[in-house]
């Protein structure tokens, strides 16, 4: 069962917040990157995911988010285009075979 938002919200700032993010450029690759340091891996790991979904759910894509209306499905997915209905094919071929079975159930 998911936490209310605020614990949601709370949750992740705690896992970002042990996290320092260094800038670094090795010269080796085409710009600099940010490397996240923490005391432990666990720590680097959460702080990563942490920091990645501050990234996602505060950017452009966020107001993308939509639930997958296909039968057994409990998928999110970010609509990446303007007829985009479900969150893969094999959802939409699902979605369309029930439609399709509850139009004609009773013929
Ligand atoms: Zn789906």
């Amino acid at each position: 069962m998911l936490p209310p938002f605020p614990e949601a919200l709370a949750a992740v700032n705690t896992a970002a917040a042990p996290a320092l993010r260094l800038l670094e450029w090795d010269r080796e690759g085409p710009r600099p990157e940010y490397r996240l340091v923490t005391k432990s891996d666990v720590d680097t790991v959460k702080a990563g995911l942490a920091d990645a979904s501050i990234e996602f759910f505060g950017g452009p894509q966020a107001a993308q988010i939509r639930v997958c209306p296909a039968p057994r499905c409990v998928r999110y997915f970010v609509k990446s285009h303007p007829r985009q209905e479900w969150c893969s094919v094999a959802c939409g071929n699902r979605a369309r075979a029930a439609r399709h079975y509850a139009q004609h159930r009773d013929e």
